[in-house]
């Protein structure tokens, strides 16, 4: 596993940084990060308790009137630089992003290049935000806004990504005059805390970023502290119901981006070999655990037999393995407890579905790490927990349908809205269903994912807030408004 010799030795001294102090003793203690490849241990990661992260929002508020007031051609030209070395460190951040998570390298090795985009595209955004002049007839007056940063971002972040989720906040949070505090998972704080140092090299002012890993106390402490302007949370459904308990102490405005389980409807007149090989990425893509992957398959019975044909002779000719082969396409799930839980639901599944691809834990020499063959199920209940739940492995429920209204019937019959994908050669159709399904984003006839310009969340139980464009700018951007009588 040559990604873990190369990588290990960027972990460097497990420690906290906060502003200009080193912590090698937390009140959160310490956890060993694990490969997910191999199920060794790689490095001891200390984590911050609570008294960290007040320490930590206490630096980060300390930070604040300084970037806030820092030129807005100079906090651009600082997240450009920014920009710039997660592109010299391109190497580096993919090899400890594949090493935090098991994302192989196929895969992470495009990741600096879009991270560093996304921090583009909002230091774009610096020198180019203001507020609106309303009227106010039949009053007689000058009225207008001022787009105000809200001080302390508290960004909460998943596993699943770190460096996107680092790009996806940093850039529209710095740019428009916030400083923030970051807490990564405990599976996962190698890269948020490279891109942490990364975004101080770049010129930010000491506090303005501070990274602080740690487990669910220190994510509590951190929704719940009275110096936080705004809650970004990104994660589960569950946890986020415990981050709005916590932010109601001091009633702080939340912006919530959860999971999902995204429809994947393939309608009768589409490309179905097109189609099929983009459903099967709901499946292999991070092994399953990325928020939008379509893992409800919604097919036409009569391309029923097709789809699935094509989808499970591709998903058995799947390269499953070491993370740092190039030719490998899909890798472990997170952790042990992850893997194990996803077998739980495969086993269970076996009672609402019929299994016709995968179902196993990999052998072999894979048997160490947290392997699961891609897996599918035909003709799911749709009521059952293989159809409801976000499995978030490498897991795909397919069901049929006899018509577009229960198409989109079945699509919208979830407690989730985040993606959706659509196949159909029919133009009036692809604007119909994109209507009417409940999602934040709908593709049609392809998944090209996620760019900076365009915003994407979700509605029900996928959130509420936006990442990207500029929806994703005002989430960190309050409006004042000012009369002045004329
Ligand atoms: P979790 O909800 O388990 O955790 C998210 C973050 O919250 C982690 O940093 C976690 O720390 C922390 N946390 C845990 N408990 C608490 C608490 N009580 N208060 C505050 N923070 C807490 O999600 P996962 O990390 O397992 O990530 C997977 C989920 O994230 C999926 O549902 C996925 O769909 C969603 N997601 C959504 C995205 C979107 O853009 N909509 C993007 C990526 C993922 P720790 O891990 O150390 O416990």
């Amino acid at each position: 596993m040559a990604v873990r010799q190369a990588a290990v030795h960027l972990i460097g001294k497990p420690g906290l940084r906060i502003g200009a102090e080193e912590i090698t003793e937390s009140s959160g203690g310490t956890v060993e990060h694990v490969y997910a490849a191999t199920g060794q241990t790689t490095a001891p990661v200390v984590l911050a308790g609570p008294s960290e992260i007040d320490l930590a929002v206490t630096t980060a508020r300390a930070a604040f009137p300084k970037w806030r007031d820092t030129p807005v051609n100079e906090r651009r030209d600082i997240l450009l630089r920014f920009a710039d070395l997660i592109v010299e460190h391109a190497t580096e951040l993919s090899d400890l992003q594949t090493l935090e998570i098991g994302v192989p390298v196929q895969l992470s090795r495009q990741m600096p290049a879009i991270a560093a985009d996304w921090v583009r595209y909002y230091a774009g955004w610096a020198d180019k935000s203001g507020g609106d002049v309303i009227s106010t007839w039949p009053i007689r007056s000058l009225n207008y806004t001022l787009d105000e940063p809200y001080g302390v971002i508290a960004g909460i972040i998943p596993w699943n990504g770190s460096l996107m989720s680092m790009a996806q906040l940093l850039g529209p949070a710095l740019a428009t005059g916030n400083t923030i505090v970051v807490k990564p998972s405990e599976l996962a704080p190698f890269v948020a805390t490279r891109m942490a140092e990364l975004a101080v090299q770049s010129g930010l002012p000491t506090g303005a970023v501070v990274v602080v890993p740690g487990a669910a106390a220190a994510g509590q402490a951190l929704a719940g502290h009275p110096g936080v302007g705004k809650v970004h949370f990104t994660g589960g459904a569950v946890t986020a119901r415990s981050v709005l308990s916590s932010a109601a102490e001091h009633l702080t405005p939340v912006a919530l981006e959860l999971g999902g389980k995204s429809p994947h409807l393939v309608f009768e007149d589409a490309d179905i070999r097109f189609a099929a090989r983009v459903a099967m990425s709901g499946v292999i893509a991070l092994s399953g655990q990325g928020c939008a992957n379509g893992t409800r398959l919604l097919v036409h019975k009569s391309v029923r037999d097709q789809v699935l044909d094509i989808l499970v002779s591709r998903l058995r000719k799947t390269k499953l393995g070491d993370p740092a082969d190039e030719a490998t396409v899909m890798g472990p799930v997170v952790s042990h407890n992850a893997c194990q839980r996803i077998l739980g639901v495969i086993d269970r599944g076996r009672q609402s579905g019929n299994l016709v691809s995968g179902g196993n834990r990999s052998g072999g020499d894979l048997s160490a790490g947290f392997f699961i063959e891609p897996t599918v199920f035909a003709d799911v209940d749709p009521a059952a927990e293989l159809a409801q739940e976000e499995i978030f492995g490498p897991v795909l429920s397919v069901i049929t349908f006899a018509d577009e209204d229960e198409g989109v019937a079945l699509a919208n019959d979830t407690r989730y809205g985040l993606g959706a994908y659509v196949h159909t050669n029919d133009l009036r159709r692809a604007h119909r269903v994109s209507r009417a399904v409940e999602a934040g984003a709908v593709w049609v006839n392809g998944a090209p994912g996620l760019m900076p310009s365009v915003p994407f969340g979700g509605v029900k139980q996928s959130g509420s807030g936006r990442i990207g464009g500029l929806a994703g700018l005002r989430e960190f951007l309050r409006p004042k408004n000012v009369w002045i009588p004329v």
